[in-house]
């Protein structure tokens, strides 16, 4: 195992401070978060724009890179060069929680590997705010981030969390609440109970409880607005998971697929591959007999 004392140790190298920012309303910024922004030699941000308004609220004049998904690549190593240098880097987000569905994760596995502390700060999560409100059991849960967009790896993606026991967390723009709402009650059953959590800590924060065909429902009428966490209950009776092996043969799977999902061969033939870690050509070939001499 290798050790990291998080703290307040001397180290070699400067540290990597994760910080969390307000999610909607700025009163959630801690005092400790003003503090590591102020301290830091560099803030490594998301949008530097964004967050160069929380900087002003809290009069942190530390000057900032950016850091987001289109540059981590490049980003990781000059932000690692500046940590051994001695330099202390405080990563933002544009809100909540730095890695959450957010840029951050390279930086850290890239940080851990040279041996340079990672120093996360507690502070605003829409997940979690989302879930202790929710009214769905908060433990065990499962946090999913944003679902795929395209509609047969959706499919997929669902259906594969259909038999999970814990409470479910997803992320999801307004504009693709509906689609994902009656995704999710497809393929998890329309009387799975649901809360749809919007805005939370904001002005219009409010939270629609009910099941997911109510959800469904919901969303014809309503001009979908705001931010949006979906938290569902669990599968209260899941069924035991049977081992790729006890599915019977490839072709086999891909053919009850077909049928009881109505999936599409190719879409059907994907989802077969992912599930049994295979290559989709290689179901594919097994499943149009090309593998036969
Ligand atoms: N890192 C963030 C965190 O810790 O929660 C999440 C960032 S993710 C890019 C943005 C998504 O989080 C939104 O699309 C929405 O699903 C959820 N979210 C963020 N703020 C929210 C809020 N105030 N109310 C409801 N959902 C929110």
């Amino acid at each position: 195992m290798i050790r990291q004392t998080s703290s307040f140790q001397e180290s070699s190298t400067g540290k990597l401070y994760l910080v969390p920012t307000p999610i909607g309303n700025l009163n959630d910024m801690t005092p400790r978060a003003v503090e590591v922004l102020q301290a830091a030699d560099l803030i490594a941000a998301e949008d530097t724009r964004n967050t160069q308004r929380l900087l002003n609220h809290f009069e942190i004049t530390t000057p900032q890179i950016s850091f987001h998904e289109y540059n981590t690549r490049e980003r990781v190593p000059q932000l690692v060069a500046k940590l051994q240098a001695g330099e202390n880097i405080a990563q933002v987000s544009d809100a909540g929680m730095p890695s959450i569905s957010d840029p951050g994760r390279e930086l850290v596995a890239a940080c851990t590997q040279q041996g340079i502390p990672v120093i996360p700060l507690p502070g605003p999560n829409a997940a979690l705010t989302a879930l202790i409100a929710s009214g769905i059991a908060p433990q065990p849960f499962l946090f999913y981030g944003f679902l795929p967009r395209k509609k047969g790896a959706l499919a997929a993606a669902i259906a594969q969390l259909a038999n999970e026991r814990p409470t479910l967390i997803f992320y999801e723009a307004p504009h693709r609440l509906a689609k994902t709402l009656t995704a999710l009650a497809d393929g998890l059953g329309a009387e799975r109970s649901v809360c749809l959590c919007r805005e939370l800590t904001k002005r219009y924060e409010e939270f629609l409880r009910g099941t997911l065909a109510d959800a469904v429902e919901w969303t014809k009428d309503a001009t979908i607005r705001g931010e949006f966490v979906i938290i569902v209950a669990g599968n209260e009776h899941p069924t035991a998971q049977k081992e790729p092996q006890e599915q019977g043969s490839l072709t086999e799977q891909v053919d009850r697929l077909i049928a009881s999902e109505r999936l599409r061969p190719t879409d059907a033939i994907k989802r077969v591959a992912k599930q049994n870690g295979l290559k989709k050509q290689a179901v594919y070939n097994e499943y149009h007999g090309l593998n036969k001499e």
